[in-house]
């Protein structure tokens, strides 16, 4: 299993590597975690609502790129984002019970 504070370090390594540094804004990133997303969802327009119906290779590599700007973004604004994700997840516990019936 790969921690998120080591994936947050290759990213980070890697935009340093190439000196990105300075083309890594809040706004930037966070529309590229957009754009990425769209990619993602690229993949399943105008065909079958089933995970059957996209290239599995595409698939993993369009979530990844979502996850990289997201970590990029982490980056800039020190936050752990695994961390972010275990505490948001404890809050969708406290809102979400699982025993209650949620209706959306
Ligand atoms: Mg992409």
């Amino acid at each position: 299993m790969v921690d998120t504070k080591e994936l947050q370090k290759a990213v980070e390594q890697f935009r340093d590597q190439r000196d990105w540094k300075r083309y890594h804004t809040p706004k930037d990133l966070s529309i590229s975690v957009c754009i990425e997303a769209s990619e993602l969802l690229e993949l399943f327009q105008w065909k079958e609502d089933s995970l059957s119906s996209v290239d599995d290779e595409r698939l993993s590599e369009e979530m990844a790129d979502v996850m990289i700007y997201l970590l990029a973004l982490s980056n800039i604004a020190d936050i752990d984002l695994g961390k972010a994700v275990e505490e948001k997840l404890k809050k969708n516990e406290e809102k979400y019970p699982p025993e209650e019936d949620h209706l959306f």
